[in-house]
């Protein structure tokens, strides 16, 4: 990121305020025209930028917890580990909320293809995958572009084979070709079963060409056979589509010993500031605690973890608390099915009315260089002039089609107004998922100008005296 200097702040400030008043006379410009919202909000990027905290956090997170399968005992302890540091860290309040998630173990994922060119394939199970039996499924392969290419070809075709669902992943810095892509994931094993395929495997959904396989989550469907399910490395794609063109009549071998554990019981860990004046109404930044089991959860979702924590903790230690309170919730079992938030939801059900706005950090450590909302249209742009002090921090000020992240992805629809803070995912796909999310891939100061931007927003949002119900009707999905 750009090497701010803060002592050119307070004139970068003035001139982007008078700029969105449309005003650009500098002889107008002068201190008081900075409202004590700005003030505080650019002194809250300045400690931020010159903090190392959200990436001391996301360090004690990976290198002390490490891995965290939702559900496992690691998870259990990634919880102990927050309720510790968020306590250290002295906010108002600390505690935790039961929650009732799924249970999976990897066991070993093997493939390789035994007919005509043999040779061993890299290979991850995705989660919730059950198991092969245990002599493995050896049966020809059958491609397919994309998932639709699946669901529309012909069961005749299908019976017995293993389905391969070949979509590759396009880069973009929001991330958006993984959207396109992951229904061949989460769908793929219920659209091979319907068909009659033994198994499904899918070009990892990921956009690097690492020899590496990218896990995450699948589901299956009550009525419709369980089949096994798993992820090729990028390059072990490739080399089967080139094993295609020389000979159509492919045989893959998989043994998977996955195991549906049933039920365990984690906790959302959540922490806050108390609002000095209106402290029943809540501004909620989350990120989610638990990891995929093959990296250590750096940027999925270490880093959130840090920002939103170190983010509150700037306001925490204010001389002058804002109105609202700031609530951190780290959500449990993001990964297997959004549940932590759900629950929270649901336990929280009758505090929504007093939910003010929601975000959530879950997309890695990438700088921010936008804010959307979700708010009532006729508030927006004034929403918009009170974040203006975050354009300082390198961030624009964009629309009003927030989703919000995944764990307050359903806040819209219980009328909650959310916002996204877009951060650069132009790489994150490498990593997501991967035995390569691990705490190099986080680069520090990126990660400091994240704390800023949540911090300003979240101190903006507890001071606001607006108005930012009820949304519009339909939000466009983004
Ligand atoms: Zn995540």
């Amino acid at each position: 990121m750009k090497n701010y200097n803060k002592q050119i702040f307070a004139g970068m400030l003035l001139a982007t305020i008078s700029g969105c008043q449309n005003q650009p006379n500098d002889t107008q410009v002068t201190q008081t025209e900075l409202s004590s919202n700005d003030i505080i909000s650019q002194k809250l990027v300045n400690q931020a930028l010159s903090s190392t905290l959200g990436y001391d956090i996301v360090e004690s997170l990976t290198v002390e917890v490490g891995p965290r399968l939702a559900g496992s005992e690691k998870d259990l302890i990634a919880v102990e580990w927050a309720m510790s540091k968020l306590n250290s860290l002295g906010f108002d309040k600390v505690y935790k909320e039961s929650v009732q998630v799924p249970a999976w173990s990897r066991g070993h994922a093997k493939a390789s293809i035994i007919s005509p060119f043999e040779q061993p394939l890299v290979i991850s199970a995705l989660g919730g995958s059950v198991a092969t039996p245990e002599s493995g499924i050896q049966a020809t392969i059958i491609r397919f572009d994309t998932l639709a290419a699946l669901q529309a070809a012909d069961p005749a075709l299908v019976k017995g084979k293993i389905a391969f669902i070949d979509h590759k992943t396009e880069r973009h810095i929001s991330g958006k070709g993984y959207g396109q892509s992951v229904g061949g994931r989460s769908r793929g094993a219920v659209a091979a079963a319907e068909k009659g395929a033994v198994a499904v495997v899918i070009r990892s959904i990921g956009t690097d060409h690492d020899r590496m396989a990218h896990t995450g989550m699948m589901r299956y469907k009550d009525g419709i056979k369980k089949i096994p399910a798993a992820a090729l490395s990028a390059p072990d794609a490739d080399m089967i589509n080139l094993m295609l063109k020389r000979d159509k009549d492919i045989t893959l071998s998989l043994n998977l010993s996955s195991k549906n554990l049933g039920v365990a019981t984690s906790y959302n860990v959540i922490a806050e500031v108390t609002g000095s004046s209106k402290p029943d109404e809540v501004v909620l930044i989350g990120a989610h605690l638990d990891s995929w089991d093959e990296g250590t959860g750096a940027i999925d979702d270490g880093a959130g973890v840090g920002i939103v924590t170190a983010a509150a903790k700037l306001i925490q230690d204010l001389p002058q608390k804002p109105a609202r309170t700031i609530r951190v919730v780290l959500y449990a079992a993001e990964e297997v099915g959004i549940v932590g938030a759900k629950s929270y939801a649901k336990q929280h059900a009758d505090e929504l009315g007093l939910h003010y706005i929601a975000a959530e950090s879950d997309f890695g450590a990438g700088e921010i260089y936008q804010i959307d909302f979700n708010v009532n249209p006729n508030v927006f742009e004034q929403v918009k002039t009170e974040h203006s002090s975050m354009t300082i921090n390198g961030v624009t000020l964009g629309n009003n089609k927030a989703t919000g992240g995944p764990d307050v992805s359903m806040m819209p629809s219980l009328g909650v107004p959310v916002a996204s803070l877009r951060q650069d995912g132009t790489d994150y796909f490498d990593y997501h998922h991967t035995p390569n999310d691990t705490l190099d891939k986080i680069d520090p100061t990126a990660l400091a100008q994240n704390v800023a931007a949540y911090a300003q927003f979240a101190y903006i949002m507890a001071q606001s005296e607006l108005n930012l119900r009820p949304l519009a009707k339909k939000t466009d999905k983004q």
